[in-house]
């Protein structure tokens, strides 16, 4: 974590400058996206389907990094049960894991404190581990998301599958920029999401075992009721 750290004071400067031009070419790119898919229609061609698939992957790119740079002072918070949240969260990801062959079941505690936090970027953690859960499971299996209530009023959310495990030693490379085992991975998605759990002054951490599987477990702190 420390060496993470290091490595985003290196990025400052450059950082900002990065995350201006990231800006910059946002509008453009938008721009010649519609004009291919335009150009697509009149000539049928099918390399412009190939070349819009690639523009979307560098819009994603773009908009993770952007995610990342962007100050998280202006938070919309809003108290939230993570029962309920979870729910919504896994009736999305059913279609695309089923499609997987994978299975996802929910084991809800119902002492969960509630927690204050942006519900759409919890959301967006919870789809970004499940991804890598069923991306995990490339023959089909289980995922199962349990939430607990911890001492010290905190809501614990494990997502635990059974796919191919994490090697010890990339166990801590999980978290930094670009670090991806796929082909067409960006190595972004927990980046984001630690940044996400942090900034709701939560924590996420990963444990493993090659072979059996691998458990994501979210920390929140919960608002204290009067
Ligand atoms: P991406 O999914 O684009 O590769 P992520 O930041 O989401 O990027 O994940 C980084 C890497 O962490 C993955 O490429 C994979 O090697 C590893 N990883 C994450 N979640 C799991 C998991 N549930 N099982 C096995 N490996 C995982
Ligand atoms: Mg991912």
């Amino acid at each position: 974590q420390d060496r993470l750290a290091q490595k985003w004071d290196k990025l400052g400067m450059i950082g900002q400058l990065a995350a201006g031009i990231a800006h910059e070419i946002r509008n453009p790119l938008t721009a010649v996206k519609g004009f291919v898919q335009l150009l697509g229609k009149e000539t049928n061609s099918q390399y412009n389907e190939i070349i819009v698939s690639e523009l979307e992957r560098i819009e994603f790119i773009m908009n993770e990094f952007l995610f990342l740079a962007k100050p998280q002072q202006d938070m919309k918070l809003e108290t939230r049960n993570m029962n309920k949240l979870i729910k919504e969260v896994v009736n999305f990801m059913k279609p695309e894991a089923l499609l997987n062959d994978v299975t996802i079941h929910v084991r809800c505690d119902s002492s969960l404190p509630l927690v204050c936090c942006e519900p759409q970027q919890i959301k967006q953690v919870m789809i970004n581990l499940i991804k890598n859960a069923v991306e995990a499971m490339p023959s089909g299996g289980n995922i199962l998301i349990q939430t607990a209530a911890k001492s010290g009023d905190y809501a614990s959310i494990k997502v635990c599958d059974e796919g191919i495990g994490i090697p010890e030693d990339k166990l801590q490379k999980l978290f930094e920029p670009f670090y991806t085992s796929k082909e067409t991975g960006t190595g972004l998605g927990l980046m984001v999401s630690k940044k996400i759990i942090e900034d709701h002054k939560g924590s996420l951490t990963f444990s493993s075992e090659v072979g059996k599987g691998t458990a994501a477990l979210i920390l929140l702190p919960g608002v204290d009721d009067e």
